[in-house]
């Protein structure tokens, strides 16, 4: 695997869009890590809390670390000291649990909230109508030390692009309809999070500002289950 030329196909690609790449190195060791740092990426993805605890610790700290997957309440305080943004928020008990580490940190934690777009029943996220309720209770309007910065996510794992693109279309309209409708000092749409490897150019296309790309940067990971 050619890092250096994946990396610089991608900045390459993403000049003069609006849109950022977090380099996703989840399973992937710190050597790997440090060579994509050295072109100068400083934005990168984790999907498991120890890992990317132990991946802070050990590297450069200004390194912007996101966390993209799957984040269990009792984890947070494991990532809220450092972490620079949560994608995969979607339920208003992990905001909560989130404020409470922001406050215990004393800073406030950027968060997007994520949405089902995918047909896949599998995957995590709000549906339209949850994510009006969440942004609308007084419960979320009294978090004091969490920011909403805007949408993550995932489009249904197929190569029948229509469908697809109709999906990050979709997540575009709402992300603009809520920044429209319901922006406020917590909720600032600002970042739009959806697209991977294989589907990363229509997200772009499709109004995306962060690409969350792993194995086009740095190959196959060694295990299916990520
Ligand atoms: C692993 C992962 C990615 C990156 O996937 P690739 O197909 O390797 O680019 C993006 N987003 C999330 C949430 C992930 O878990």
């Amino acid at each position: 695997m050619d890092i250096k030329k994946n990396i610089d196909s991608f900045l390459n690609y993403l000049k003069g869009t609006n849109c950022q790449l977090v380099a996703v190195s989840k399973t992937k060791p710190p050597e790997l890590i440090m060579q994509a740092y050295n072109m100068g990426i400083k934005v990168f993805g984790e999907n498991k809390v120890q890992e990317l605890a132990e991946k802070h610790e050990l590297l450069p700290k200004d390194i912007e670390w996101h966390m993209i997957g799957h984040l269990q309440r009792n984890k947070v305080k494991y990532i809220a000291p450092f972490v620079s943004l949560i994608h995969g928020v979607d339920s208003l008990r992990l905001l909560q649990e989130i404020n409470k580490q922001g406050i215990k940190n004393n800073r406030k934690i950027d968060c997007l909230l994520q949405i089902h777009i995918a047909e896949e029943e599998t995957k995590f996220g709000l549906s339209e109508s949850e994510l009006l309720e969440l942004i609308e209770s007084p419960t979320f309007k009294a978090l004091e030390n969490i920011r909403i910065l805007g949408l993550m996510g995932m489009a249904t794992n197929s190569n029948n692009d229509k469908k697809v693109r109709g999906e990050f279309k979709y997540l575009k309209s709402l992300f603009d309809k809520i920044g429209k409708d319901y922006a406020s000092d917590k909720v600032i749409m600002q970042e739009l999070s959806m697209g991977m490897s294989g589907d990363y150019k229509m997200a772009v296309e499709e109004g995306s500002t962060l690409i969350r790309v792993g194995s086009a940067i740095f190959g196959a990971r060694n295990y299916t289950n990520n």
